[in-house]
């Protein structure tokens, strides 16, 4: 049983279809990694997911349920993006918290799933600082805090990487995946980037003019490529 189903799915914005009918199971605590070309369709499809655009045809599940009709809050997904924006005049602690805290949750609950959050990536000295004061690859953890406190099924991450300069991305691409190793929460990862998916993916959904080329584990991609544009995509330098 897929934790995310991803059935026939297309897309259209007004006469221009941007996905034409995609099918994708991603498996309970898998690490699945979208991969393509800019304009692709890949934000569309993540998004669609979160529900933050409609779905023109096919159908999205998400563990037994559809949620083709379902608004993002009852969708139970956190997702990461690339401009995430932390909020200035909050803490780290009170950024983490005020997703939680908007859903009315206990505040000795929001306590304690900030003080683990924190202790998992690294933010336990800086719960008191503001934003300003820290370093990008701090402001970025405190984006991934913000998810991991809503305890989600499903993490997405949209190229949340790709404002961080060369060094930085590679450190955050080991700490994404030892989260999930801790976490096990299942992940739709999507970038640009081949070689960010080859070191990241459990599967690897390659992606090209809103069509699926390929699925397959990173070795498989490599080995047996289904076709040109995928072996040219996955060869070449990042
Ligand atoms: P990717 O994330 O792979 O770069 P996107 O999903 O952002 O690609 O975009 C896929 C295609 O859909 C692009 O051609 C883009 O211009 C188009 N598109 C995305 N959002 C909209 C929108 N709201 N209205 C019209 N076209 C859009
Ligand atoms: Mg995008």
């Amino acid at each position: 049983m897929a934790q995310v189903a991803i059935r026939d799915v297309s897309k259209d914005f007004g006469a221009v279809k941007v996905l034409h009918g995609v099918s994708v199971d991603i498996p309970d605590g898998a690490f699945v990694v979208l991969v393509g070309p800019s304009g692709c369709g890949k934000s569309t499809l993540l998004r669609m997911v979160a529900g933050l655009e409609s779905v023109s045809g096919g159908t999205i599940a998400i563990g037994e349920r559809t949620v083709n009709n379902l608004p993002p809050a009852k969708r139970d997904i956190a997702m990461v993006f690339q401009n995430y924006a932390l909020y200035p005049h909050k803490t780290v602690a009170q950024n983490m918290a005020f997703a939680l805290k908007l859903r009315k949750t206990e505040p000795k609950i929001i306590a304690e799933r900030v003080r683990k959050a924190a202790e998992i990536l690294d933010l336990t000295p800086y719960l008191g600082r503001y934003p300003r004061q820290l370093s990008g690859g701090q402001r970025q953890r405190v984006a991934m805090g913000r998810a991991i406190v809503r305890d989600p099924q499903v993490f997405l991450f949209d190229e949340p990487l790709s404002n961080l300069d060369a060094k930085l991305r590679v450190q955050m691409r080991t700490e994404i995946k030892e989260l999930h190793q801790r976490l096990r929460t299942t992940t739709i990862y999507v970038t640009h980037d081949q070689v960010e998916a080859m070191t990241m993916a459990d599967k690897i959904v390659v992606m090209q003019a809103g069509r699926i080329e390929q699925i397959g584990a990173p070795l498989d991609l490599f080995d047996r490529p289904a076709n040109i544009f995928v072996a040219g995509f996955i060869g070449s330098p990042a």
